[in-house]
């Protein structure tokens, strides 16, 4: 939508974003629906006035609302807080890991980051509320996105509070948590019988057709916007330890664009001054499943080729075979001294109890992955126990329940009478 540049102008005319910048050649586009480069073909990002930016101050932050929204000075989006399209995400719980920690042999201390709590109960809510704040100041009608679950969820529950039709794409073999906590908020929701890999290649033609003139989108002709959402994780992390970047950081990935938006993110903060890098820097680690693991591959078999795969395995809201910000990520995971691995479906329905026993939060499979490659990351001695840690869980257990339900239930079975407690062994 081309027609929209003028729009774009007004509706982000106080935003620190200056112009679209392609990852590949570094050439320039205006702020506009535009995801790929018209030179090379090559990925967009947001790229910012450092000026702008250098003029945030943390009380600045700190007053702001208990949401994503306190660092929209660091956003690609209009600073009036009634053109937002949202659901007021972030400020998640930051969690002391004690026990987790001295299981896995921590010395320092280790943090579990709950995305879980955001309202649609993913990291998804941040990304989206960027996403689709920007899409509607550029003048789209219908919001979209092509999903392997969270995603989907998020946007059918933002299109329903901001009154605004939706239609969201996911491949047919989702978890029913991911289709029903989507399709409860009335917008179309479009089960392909393929991968996610082919949801997203139809909603690429999709998005050039004239029917689908009005519509945004999230992850393809809006992403340069949808991707900066991921910074406020970054941002949050930092605020809630003090700002202060930790020493090891450990983020599952399915695009691998979250990785490079919280490494983006301490960049950020340490180029403006609101935060000093810690000393030795920071650790960026990546965290795949074994059923989808490409972007780990290529890193354990030293190349930047990045090998698409037909993703498998109970981790689905992580399973993009061919994914877009894979380069970016083994960039960020190389430069930082980080390392990636990846764990098989047993390993996760594992470390899914290990996570819930020791701190009370229950993930969905892909906060196992994320833990349970942090266990596998400190046995190889790739992750130091004596460096600070934070550990990502982006979504919640409850929508992909199945993962554990043969593995947990009743430990006892008892007729309600004292006799038959005492004989099941409840009073020792
Ligand atoms: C989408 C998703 C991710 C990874 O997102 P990318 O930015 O594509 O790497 C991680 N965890 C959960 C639960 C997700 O839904
Ligand atoms: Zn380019």
């Amino acid at each position: 939508m081309t027609s929209t540049i003028d729009e774009t102008a007004s509706s982000v005319a106080d935003s620190p974003a200056r112009a679209l910048v392609c990852r590949g050649c570094g050439a320039q586009f205006p702020l506009a629906a535009q995801h790929a480069c018209y030179e090379c073909f090559g990925p967009l990002e947001v790229a910012y006035d450092p000026a702008a930016l250098a003029r945030v101050t943390r009380a600045q932050i700190t007053a702001g609302p208990p949401n994503i929204w306190r660092y929209a000075p660091l956003l690609p989006v209009g600073q009036d807080p009634s053109s937002r399209v949202t659901l007021d995400p972030g400020l998640t719980p930051l969690i002391s890991a004690p026990a987790l920690g001295a299981e896995l042999g921590f010395t320092a201390p280790l943090w579990v980051k709950d995305d879980s709590a955001n309202p649609t109960h993913s990291f998804k809510d941040r990304v989206v509320s960027v996403a689709l704040t920007a899409a509607r100041g550029l003048g789209f009608t219908r919001f979209a996105c092509a999903s392997t679950g969270n995603l989907a969820n998020s946007v059918a529950a933002h299109a329903a509070r901001a009154g605004v039709p939706s239609i969201v794409f996911v491949p047919g073999d989702l978890e029913q948590g991911k289709i029903i906590t989507t399709a409860v908020y009335g917008g179309d929701l479009v089960a392909i019988d393929g991968s996610y890999d082919d949801v997203n290649r139809l909603c690429s033609e999709l998005v050039e057709t004239d029917e689908f003139e009005d519509t945004a989108f999230v992850n393809v002709n809006v992403r340069p916007f949808y991707a900066e959402g991921s910074k406020t994780l970054g941002y949050e992390v930092a605020e809630q330890l003090g700002w202060r970047i930790p020493a090891q950081v450990v983020i599952p990935m399915a695009s691998g664009e979250l990785l490079t938006k919280i490494d983006k993110a301490f960049t950020e903060l340490v180029e403006i001054g609101l935060v000093e890098a810690p000393a030795g820097g920071w650790r960026v680690f990546g965290a795949q499943s074994a059923g989808c693991n490409p972007i780990a591959t290529a890193l354990h078999n030293d190349t930047d080729e990045i090998v698409p795969v037909r993703p498998t395995g109970i981790a689905k809201s992580l399973n993009i075979g061919d994914p877009a910000a894979g380069l970016y990520a083994l960039e960020a995971v190389k430069r930082t001294g980080g390392w990636m691995d990846y764990a098989t479906d047993e390993e996760i329905r594992d470390a899914i109890q290990l996570l819930a026993r020791t701190t009370g939060v229950f993930a969905e499979t892909a906060g196992g992955v994320t833990t349970a490659v942090l266990r596998k990351l400190v046995a190889s001695g790739r992750l130091d126990p004596s460096l600070e840690t934070v550990v990502f869980n982006t979504g919640e257990g409850l929508k992909t329940i199945d993962a554990v339900a043969e593995q947990v239930g009743p430990t006892y079975r008892v007729k309600p009478s004292l006799r038959a407690a005492r004989e099941a062994g409840l009073l020792g």
